[in-house]
């Protein structure tokens, strides 16, 4: 298993490999007086789903931006689809998906036709082993439009508008896709159909790199969290790796002849079979909590922002992916 994580200007990120699709080293920026990115490491692997999560206006738009080539960074190596996006041309552009917002303006268009034609111009791109664009009546299957293939753009719902700016993303069938905020504004259907649609594009080995505020569509859907924070990426890891370095501890509780008890501990397996064979049945409605990712995130941010973990240490505290092997 290969490792991605940094801690301030260490550098522990592997070699990158034909599997790394995003490489990025030591990345800053600057605007004007404000140092927004101080240093930020992290990779990305073909079929990945990493989401990037951290407070507002701690980089995340920026690092995107960097990564699509809409944005020069002040420093670092960063390397997306083997190109420095600083560099990408035409035909590295062909392989990318960005998802905006602005299609909403084609209100006159009927769905069908805007895809056909965005479609159209990836079509150059094919390569023997990338169709492109999608056929569309698949695309519009994928994402849940087909009923809609004829109409105007302008009668379409909140829901289906987003479905339709993911379909835009995508109509190339992109290597790497990248989504800031996508389901913002969503119902929780519409939502849930999304999550399914990034994890079928995964499935089909495409990269997704994605920003949220929502903490449990991160743990859904994340292969891979990084959190940043004060200018870095302070933690790395899968949901489940991240709650248990902020708390190594579980929360054990239960009854015991109708009475509640609770009680923290580092091995809850050895604690809850010690219960079991001091009191047996006497025992009932036994429930063994570990931190959420609401939790961890909550508690990391808060420190933070309290200066009690600067940056630097916050790193040390969730260790690196290494140290948690
Ligand atoms: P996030 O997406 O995490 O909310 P952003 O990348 O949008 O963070 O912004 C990070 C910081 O950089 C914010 O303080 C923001 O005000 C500042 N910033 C973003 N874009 C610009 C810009 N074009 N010029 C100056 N400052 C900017």
């Amino acid at each position: 298993m290969t490792t991605t994580h940094a801690v301030s200007g260490v550098e522990s990120s592997p070699p990158p490999d034909s599997d790394t699709v995003i490489d990025v080293r030591d990345l800053r920026m600057r605007y004007r007086t404000q140092e927004v990115l101080k240093g930020v490491d992290f990779t990305a692997r073909r079929g990945e789903v990493v989401v990037l999560l951290g407070p507002n206006g701690a980089g995340k738009t920026t690092t995107i931006e960097i990564l699509e080539g809409f944005r020069m960074r002040s420093a670092g190596d960063v390397t997306v689809l083997g190109t420095d996006p600083a560099r990408g041309d035409e035909r590295w552009r062909a392989r990318l998906g960005i998802v905006l917002q602005s299609w909403r303006d084609h209100g006159k268009w009927r769905v069908r036709e805007l895809l056909a034609h965005l479609g159209a111009y990836y079509a150059p791109y094919s390569t023997a082993q990338v169709q492109r664009p999608w056929d569309i009546d698949e695309l519009l299957a994928a994402v849940g439009l087909t009923e809609q293939a004829d109409k105007r753009i302008s009668t379409l719902s909140g829901g289906q508008r987003r479905r339709l700016d993911v379909a835009v993303g995508i109509v190339g069938r992109p290597e790497l896709l990248f989504l800031d905020e996508p389901t913002t504004g969503l119902d929780p259907e519409a939502r849930n159909e999304f999550h399914d649609l990034v994890r079928g594009l995964a499935n089909e080995s495409t990269t997704v790199l994605l920003t949220t505020h929502d903490l449990a569509e991160a743990e859904k859907l994340a292969d891979r969290i990084l959190i940043l924070a004060g200018g870095r990426i302070v933690a790395d890891g899968s949901a489940e790796e991240l709650s248990r370095r902020i708390s190594a501890e579980a929360t054990v509780r239960w009854t015991r002849d109708g009475q509640p008890y609770e009680e923290s501990t580092a091995e809850p397996t050895r604690f809850v079979r010690r219960l079991f064979e001091e009191y047996g049945d006497a025992i009932g409605g036994l429930e063994v909590r570990r931190a959420s990712l609401e939790d961890t995130y909550l508690t990391m941010v808060r420190e933070l922002e309290a200066g009690k973990v600067p940056g630097e240490q916050a790193a040390h505290a969730f260790g690196s992916r290494e140290e948690a092997r």
